[in-house]
């Protein structure tokens, strides 16, 4: 069996955002606080906190816009301290509890989506249909993206 690493946004990007270095728009990142406790950090892979500031701003998880780098908002910890990169990166982030389901789409290495590899399932079934996915023709890596919303969560790839 393929072991998997599930893996959060580069530290360099983070860091960069969080020193107020302009989003995939252009923009500045938005500073608020957070009034909820649901909001995933896409570097930590935690929970931003209630009361703690994060970011809002939009990310393209692709180097070059080509026509399948589909770009959209992320959370993220304003506060890099905070923010350390996450590294159990062997398990599945703990904020994306069971019952919760998630969007996995298949991506070859030209960076293009792999059809037939997009589906929803429960968190707790994300190993194996990763697993799967990373098995079908030409898949080198997969996306999770929010079911509901289609924000970026994290990249899975085949452990090596
Ligand atoms: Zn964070």
């Amino acid at each position: 069996m393929t072991d998997l690493s599930y893996l959060p946004i580069p530290t360099d990007q983070a860091r960069a955002y969080q020193n107020g270095g302009k989003d995939a728009h252009g923009n500045t990142p938005k500073k608020f606080v957070c009034e909820e406790d649901d909001l995933p950090c896409r570097h930590c892979l935690n929970n931003i906190e209630k009361g703690e500031e994060y970011l809002i701003l939009s990310h393209r998880p692709f180097e070059s816009p080509q026509p399948f780098a589909e770009q959209g908002p992320i959370f993220l910890c304003a506060d890099a301290e905070r923010c350390a990169p996450y590294d159990a990166t062997d398990k599945l982030p703990n904020m994306y509890e069971p019952g919760g389901e998630i969007l996995l789409r298949g991506y070859d290495e030209d960076n293009w989506i792999v059809y037939g590899t997009g589906q929803i399932v429960k968190n707790r079934d994300i190993a194996d249909a990763a697993k799967a996915i990373l098995a079908a023709n030409r898949v080198k890596y997969i996306h999770a993206r929010s079911a509901t919303n289609n924000c970026f969560q994290f990249r899975i790839e085949a452990a090596v």
